[in-house]
C-alpha cells in the first residue's frame, strides 16, 4: 500500500514502531564472557546470545554469564552445528539441571541431520531453534512435520527475499513453531528489511538482528535507528531509506573476522 512503512504493509494488525534484538557474544572463556555480558546489559540489552564452540566449556561460560547479569536477563545459545547429539543433550541438560534459564538453543547439530535435531529436541526441555537447517518455507514445513525443532530462525539471505520469508513465517506460525527473524553479517539496508518483516510477523519476539550494530557507519540515510536493544522502524515509506550516505569509505566496515551470524 502506498506511503506505508513496509512492516505495516505486510500485516493487517497495527505494526509496532520498534522491535527488540538480542546481542551476540562470541565463544570465549567464562571470565571474558561475563565481562562482555555486563557491558552489553549496561548498554541496554536484555537478551544475550552466546555462541557455543567445541573448544569451550559452554556450561561454565553460561554459569559465569548468569552470575554476572542476574536472573532477569534472557540467555540464548547458538551452537552453529558444533555438537553431536550426545554432546548437545549432555550440555543442554547440564544447563537445565543448574537452573541457568536458557530461553532456547539454536542449531545444536549439523544442518542436514534432521534426525539428530529431532533427537535433541525430544530429549531436552529447553526449546530448540533451527537456523542452518532452514532456508525456505518448504524447509520449515519439513522441520514441523518431523518435530525437529520448536522454533525457526528465518533470514532474508536464506529465503532469497521478503516474499519467501513471509511465507516461511506463515508456515511456521500455522504449524505452531516459534519464529525469530535473524540476519547474516549484512548492511543497514538488509537489517532494516529484516526488522520490518520481524515487526509484521512476530512483533513480541526478541529478534536476532544485531548485525546493524557491527557497522561503524551506514551506507544509506534512513532505515532502522538503534536505541539500546531497540530497532526503531520509523514512519517513512517502505524501508524509510531516503538516500545514499555521502561517506561510504571501505574502512567504514569493522573487522568481522571474529563474528559469525
Ligand atoms: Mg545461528
Amino acid at each position: 500500500q502506498r506511503g506505508l512503512p513496509l512492516a505495516q504493509s505486510l500485516t493487517s494488525a497495527p505494526a509496532p514502531a520498534r522491535i527488540r534484538t538480542d546481542m551476540t557474544l562470541s565463544a570465549g572463556e567464562p571470565s571474558a564472557l561475563a565481562a562482555v555480558s555486563e557491558e552489553h546489559v549496561a548498554a541496554g540489552f536484555g537478551c544475550l546470545k552466546i555462541k557455543a564452540s567445541a573448544a569451550h566449556d559452554t556450561v561454565a561460560g553460561l554459569r559465569a554469564v548468569r552470575a554476572a547479569v542476574g536472573p532477569a536477563i534472557t540467555l540464548r545459545v547458538d551452537a552453529n552445528q558444533a555438537w553431536g547429539v550426545e554432546t548437545a543433550i549432555r550440555v543442554i541438560r547440564a544447563a537445565e539441571d543448574e537452573g541457568l534459564g536458557l530461553e532456547l538453543v539454536e542449531q545444536p547439530v549439523a544442518a542436514h541431520d534432521l534426525d539428530a535435531l529431532a533427537a535433541v529436541t525430544a530429549a531436552v526441555d529447553t526449546p530448540i531453534m533451527a537456523d542452518e537447517s532452514v532456508r525456505t518455507a518448504r524447509d520449515v514445513r519439513v522441520i514441523a512435520d518431523r518435530g525437529a525443532a520448536d522454533l525457526v530462525n528465518i533470514k532474508l539471505a536464506k529465503t532469497g527475499g521478503l516474499a519467501e520469508a513471509f511465507v516461511a513465517a506463515e508456515v511456521a506460525r500455522t504449524a505452531g513453531l516459534g519464529v525469530v527473524i535473524g540476519c547474516m553479517m549484512e548492511s543497514h539496508v538488509g537489517v532494516t528489511a529484516a526488522a520490518h518483516l520481524a515487526a509484521a510477523v512476530a512483533p513480541d519476539v526478541v529478534h536476532d538482528l544485531d548485525a546493524a550494530l557491527w557497522l561503524r557507519s551506514s551506507p544509506v540515510v534512513g532505515g532502522v535507528a538503534l536505541s539500546g536493544d531497540m530497532l526503531e522502524l520509523g514512519s517513512g515509506t517502505g524501508l524509510g531509506i531516503t538516500a545514499l550516505a555521502s561517506d561510504t569509505r571501505p574502512d567504514a566496515l569493522v573487522d568481522l573476522s571474529e563474528v559469525r551470524a
